[in-house]
């Protein structure tokens, strides 16, 4: 069999065999709905209990601020539309986000905008940080809300959440943030940073895919956005998905014990891999912080002259699985919004390369891309005319 190395982890994990074992049982046997009241479902809802403890503890939360949804995407879609539905009546209908949002919180703001609401978008700095100055400059009267997100899912880079938090809760205002790829993978504690909404997803740690959490702090004061039964406290109808619920319980649980171990681990193969590029790829540039202000995992680099998508065709027949802030992947015509707004030129974006690390990544994994990874980007180059037309550039900016 030949080699495959998964290196995509922030677009998804795998769920981890002791969630899968923890979950089966609620498939078969504890099938009740938790909204019968008959014992035979008191499994179930003293399942959904300890789940809502697992994950009350990673976040510093207590359990009744603990809200399951569908996912993370419907987390955020809650925390913006929500809150603008409940406080508008207040003359509160500004939103503050970023440019370097996730899909889940950008076509969000741009549909409450349709609907007439106002919502700013702030720029980053080149290393992907928004800067405290320009919140501040944006906030208004009838702000609702700011909503950041703790770390970007492209180049990695982690806000400085806590000063944000800090400077909404002085202001009243309230500070969401879309904490999906930050969740048990950086430590997080939501009183220390003033947090009141926090957004996370379960397959981004090593949980099943379609069961998210939202933290909403005791006291907040948002709409439902699903409307129906009673489920959660009659603030998230659905008959509960209580298998998943039991996966992401156990996920995050064990996915954060492991963090201590496994941080440090998968930084240090992290930076293996950028040495080991940016020394074998000429003009290679990484996109994104430095490692302490970036996900121990992430690495993005741009190579100018190629064309991300082809790049990825290539390692894929080498068994490599990564991504890009190319332009066809997202079936659009712009590249990646977060490359564009940390300043890069169409050219480095669509040469861009997001390589995610993961607990199953090894030393092994790192020195196999390493041996074909530059031999794929030269031979790309050597065909390429954006990389002819890159050389000759720099002999004219040389002379
Ligand atoms: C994956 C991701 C989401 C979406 O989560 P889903 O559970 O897939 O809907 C939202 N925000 C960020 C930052 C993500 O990485």
């Amino acid at each position: 069999m030949s080699r495959q190395v998964y290196l995509d982890y922030a677009a998804t994990t795998y769920t981890a065999p002791e969630v899968v074992e923890a979950m089966a049982p609620y498939f078969t046997e504890s099938f009740g709905n938790p909204s019968s009241i008959y014992s035979f479902s008191d499994r179930n809802r003293k399942a959904m209990t300890k789940a809502r403890e697992q994950v009350a503890a990673v976040l510093g939360a207590s359990q009744d601020e603990i809200f399951f949804t569908g996912s993370g995407t419907e987390s955020d879609n809650w925390a913006l539309k929500g809150t603008v539905w409940k406080l508008a009546a207040k003359g509160k209908d500004h939103i503050i986000t970023t440019k370097i949002e996730h899909h889940a919180i950008l076509h969000t703001g741009e549909f409450l905008q349709r609907q007439g609401y106002d919502v700013t978008y702030l720029p980053v700095d080149e290393e992907g940080r928004v800067r405290l100055e320009d919140l501040k400059k944006a906030v208004t009267d009838r702000t609702a809300l700011v909503s950041i997100m703790f770390a970007n899912n492209e180049i990695g880079t982690i806000q400085p959440i806590a000063e944000i938090g800090a400077f909404c809760r002085e202001r009243g205002i309230l500070f969401h943030t879309d904490a999906v790829q930050a969740v048990a993978h950086v430590p997080i504690d939501v009183q220390a940073m003033n947090i009141d909404m926090l957004s996370l997803s379960a397959h981004k740690f090593y949980g099943p895919k379609g069961i998210g959490a939202m933290y909403l702090r005791k006291g907040t004061r948002i709409e439902n956005f699903i409307h129906g039964g009673g489920q959660e406290k009659g603030r998230r109808a659905s008959t509960e998905n209580v298998a998943g619920i039991v996966g992401l319980g156990k996920a995050i649980e064990q996915t954060a014990s492991r963090m201590a171990e496994s941080a440090p681990r998968i930084t240090t193969l992290r930076d293996m891999l950028v040495d080991g590029v940016m020394k074998a790829v000429p003009h290679a540039k990484l996109n994104g912080a430095p490692s302490g202000e970036r996900l121990p995992n992430n690495a993005n680099f741009s190579f100018v002259g190629i064309e991300g998508e082809t790049m990825l065709l290539d390692l894929d027949r080498a068994g490599i699985y990564g991504s890009t802030g190319s332009a066809c992947s997202s079936g659009s015509l712009d590249p990646s919004h977060v490359l564009m707004a940390i300043g890069l030129s169409h050219e480095q974006a669509h040469g861009s390369l997001r390589l995610t690390l993961g607990e199953e990544t090894t030393g092994e994994d790192i020195r196999y891309v390493l041996s074909v990874l530059p031999d794929i980007v030269a031979q790309r180059r050597a065909m390429s005319p954006l990389w002819e037309d890159y050389l000759k550039g720099l002999q004219k900016e040389s002379r």
